[in-house]
């Protein structure tokens, strides 16, 4: 594809890009993935980021504007989550990015007090989010993966204290998990920290900013945040459950000492010189501006009201799940976070009925032997269409019912039995995806299949496979 030779009318171009989104599912049928305030609070970022979007925040000495705003919602966010005039941190573009700086503060400071460790390794719950998989990846430590407990899918204090080894420089906890939606036991595992000179690290991404409400609303959360001694760091994501346009989360540091290991700084080149406080260099301000402005038009009022409302609905679609004979809850959910399985149906069918239905209902595979399951992430825009989630849910169970597992899984897992993933080429895997119905530009409508193959196959065959899918997925159009 080329570069469009001619200039194109405003009109037509904005036209192409209105006709583009036609097949987006729009938010108030999606359980996931979107966060939506509704229209006024939309309307309300769009222009806050619109005043800002140009705006660099590469340098925070010109413009102020950008350094206080980060400053403030730093600060907010400190004060929320139990932190003292001494916990700072900064504004980063979301999740991944603020616990892959909160894994680098662990690694920067062993490498400066604890040299003697050659590679060390970070202890995290086996439900730990995929992102401090990633972090170890990219920053090259490794990863021990505790499994939590089979009846709650909590961490578990214990076996994470018997994982901890010489070479141990980070514990984490969540608060709650994303795949259960369970708080883990975090004055636990900071008692295990302390007693073994350790950071901890809570992942508050989804529930930091939501939990403090739930506990105000009378919910049984203990402490998570920075009232625990113990706890280093925590990540908080505005673009969740403050509603904020994607691109915004915080990390949080007990102290400034502990921070100063997430910085970059760099005067070895001929350029400006580099201060990099977060992962990004150049960085828009439209995310930090659109984030800032929705805590002041929501305030702390107007996120409790939220709070209240969507703790009701997760409450009637939890009682509404438990009371379908086909379906149960993995984990009774402590936010708005679910889990559903079932014994009788399979569940990605279900998901891909509900996708032909106009729902999106997000599939999780098995896991560590627990069953494949659908994830849902209630949010606001959901809060007025409870009822028929519910009936779309309960016809598309019945629909999927009788509708066994695929011939492709039996195929697949079949042939790959007993192969070293390794000695898999790429046109093997290509070969599999074209099986599965991805060879054209075109995702396939039924996703079945495809999560029927990855649920029955090892997590490195996996991994390669959802790889190659990337690999062709992003391509040159056709017919360009
Ligand atoms: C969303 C999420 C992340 C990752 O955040 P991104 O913003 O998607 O990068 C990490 N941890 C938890 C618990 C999450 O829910």
């Amino acid at each position: 594809m080329k570069i469009p030779k001619s200039r194109s009318d405003q009109h037509v171009v904005l036209e192409a890009l209105q006709r583009a989104q036609r097949g987006d599912m729009p938010f108030d049928r999606m359980f996931g993935y979107v966060y939506d305030p509704g229209p006024e609070a939309t309307e309300i970022a769009n222009r806050a980021a619109a005043i800002f979007q140009w705006k660099n925040a590469l340098d925070p000495t010109v413009y102020p504007s950008l350094l206080r705003f980060e400053n403030e919602v730093v600060s907010m966010m400190a004060s929320h989550l139990g932190g003292d005039d001494a916990v700072t941190g900064n504004f980063t573009s979301g999740g991944t990015e603020s616990i892959l700086l909160a894994v680098k503060v662990a690694r920067d400071r062993a490498r400066a007090l604890l040299p003697h460790i050659a590679r060390p390794a970070i202890v995290v719950p086996s439900t730990a989010h995929a992102a401090f998989h990633k972090a170890a990846h990219y920053l090259d430590l490794d990863v021990v993966s505790v499994p939590v407990s089979a009846r709650t899918h909590r961490a578990d204090p214990a076996s994470m204290e018997r994982a901890v080894t010489d070479a141990t420089i980070l514990l984490v906890g969540s608060a709650p998990s994303y795949a259960h939606g369970v708080v883990d036991p975090i004055e636990e595992l900071a008692a295990v920290a302390q007693r073994r000179d350790l950071l901890l690290h809570v992942d508050g991404c989804i529930g930091g900013f939501l939990l403090p409400y739930f506990e105000r609303l009378g919910a049984a959360i203990p402490p998570f945040d920075f009232r625990v001694k113990g706890v280093t760091s925590v990540s908080v994501d505005l673009h969740k459950y403050a509603y904020a346009p994607k691109g915004a989360s915080v990390l949080l540091h007990r102290s400034k000492d502990l921070r100063r290991y997430q910085l970059y700084t760099c005067s070895r080149w001929p350029g400006y010189t580099l201060v990099n406080p977060t992962l990004q260099s150049s960085k828009s301000g439209a995310p930090l501006a659109a984030a800032w402005a929705l805590l002041h038009y929501f305030g702390d009022e107007g996120y409790l009201q939220l709070a209240r409302e969507l703790r009701d609905a997760t409450t009637r679609i939890a009682r509404a799940v438990e009371g379908m004979p086909d379906l149960r809850l993995l984990a009774e959910p402590e936010m708005t976070l679910m889990a559903i399985a079932s014994d009788s149906v399979n569940v990605f069918v279900v998901a891909d009925v509900m996708k032909a239905k106009g729902w999106y209902v997000q599939p999780q595979l098995g896991f560590d032997g627990g069953p494949p399951n659908l994830h849902l992430a209630i949010n606001p825009s959901n809060l007025e269409r409870i009822d028929a989630f519910l009936e779309a849910l309960a016809a598309s169970v019945q629909e999927a019912k009788g509708v066994g597992p695929g011939e492709l899984a039996a195929q697949v897992s079949g042939a790959l039995a007993g192969l070293d993933p390794s000695a898999i080429d790429a046109s093997v895997l290509r070969q599999m995806l074209a099986m599965g119905g991805i060879a054209g530009v075109d995702l396939p409508e039924r996703m079945a299949d495809i999560n029927d193959v990855l649920d029955a196959l090892p997590h490195a065959f996996k991994e390669k496979l959802l790889a190659e899918f990337a690999n062709e997925i992003f391509r040159t159009p056709e017919g360009a």
